[in-house]
């Protein structure tokens, strides 16, 4: 199949778009190899040219470029520019759009010439790179509005008969960025102090825990203080208590002991009393009867005291 060119050289060696062109106007020669096209105005498809059937050429980047050239420049009031970053509808003084103007030492895909012949912007139609920055700013110092355009976006919106481009105006982006690079900057500024100020106030609720923690370590330990007394207070008082039943029971012990001791004495004496008469035992007897009854007053075991002096008294009738 033949390519569909949308773009060929005239006779006189101007260029003409398939869409412009009618077949009186002599031939139409291709702009990459150089062999006649034929002009193609059907309904179904777009206009167009076309190689012969056997041609070889396949057209390529350097036709759309120029057909978007030219799209451009014969067109050139048609067109909105409308930058991408405001929105708005880039206007200019355009009297004549002149391909490949020279403006020393640039070269522009698109010059436009206001009434006095002074360029008053660029029209750059590119594929990938956009225009370099020494061309972008001395243009710009120039007072030339540099404006960059794809160049398939171009033929497509031709095509489509809408005719309006939008573009990044790098000028306005440059703007743009430097906004956004000193919002964003204040906004850092604006979190670091927010930061701070949180570094801050969380200092001092730290400070404020730990002095929380210090006075309940010393209430804790003042009450651990109070307990540990407390106890030794305690553990003292039990063995107080401990060591005086201790003497208690030694004490009954003993005063149990005695007694024993005086009832087996006492009943020796009762034995050797009914043997004998003799009146010496019986004085020896009565003292230590006195004796006992008054030892025995004191001892505890009351009834057995007052058994055992009865016992006494009894036998000192007795013997009276
Ligand atoms: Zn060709």
């Amino acid at each position: 199949m033949s390519l569909a060119i949308p773009l060929a050289v005239k006779e006189d060696g101007a260029t003409i778009s398939a869409k412009d062109a009618q077949k009186n106007q002599g031939l139409f020669k291709c702009f990459g190899c150089g062999e006649n096209l034929t002009l193609r105005k059907g309904e179904q498809r777009q206009h167009h040219f076309a190689h012969q059937k056997n041609s070889e050429c396949k057209g390529g980047e350097s036709i759309e470029h120029k057909y978007a050239k030219y799209l451009i420049s014969h067109y050139l009031n048609k067109w909105n520019f409308i930058d991408e970053i405001t929105g708005k509808n880039v206007l200019f003084d355009c009297h004549q759009a002149i391909e490949e103007l020279f403006i020393n030492p640039f070269r522009l895909d698109v010059g436009v010439l206001n009434e006095q012949n002074n360029c008053v912007a660029a029209i750059e139609v590119f594929h990938t790179h956009r225009v370099d920055d020494e061309k972008f700013e001395e243009l710009t110092k120039k007072q030339i509005k540099v404006i960059e355009v794809k160049a398939f976006v171009i033929i497509d919106c031709f095509e489509k008969d809408t005719l309006t481009l939008w573009f990044v105006d790098q000028e306005e982006k440059k703007k743009h960025d430097e906004k956004e690079r000193i919002e964003k900057e204040e906004q850092v500024k604006k979190q670091e102090e927010e930061t701070k100020a949180l570094n801050l106030q969380y200092q001092d609720y730290n400070e404020y825990i730990e002095r929380l923690n210090e006075e309940s370590m010393k209430e804790k330990w003042n009450t651990e203080k109070e307990i540990q007394a407390n106890k030794l207070a305690i553990c003292k008082m039990n063995r107080i208590k401990q060591q005086e039943e201790n003497a208690l029971i030694q004490k009954e012990k003993t005063s149990k002991m005695i007694m024993q001791a005086k009832e087996v004495q006492l009943k020796k004496l009762q034995k050797k009393e009914q043997k004998s008469t003799n009146h010496s035992a019986s004085q020896r007897l009565l003292s230590f009867s006195k004796e006992s009854k008054l030892q025995l007053v004191d001892n505890p075991n009351f009834e057995r005291q007052k058994q055992m002096i009865k016992q006494m008294n009894d036998w000192q009738n007795k013997n009276s």
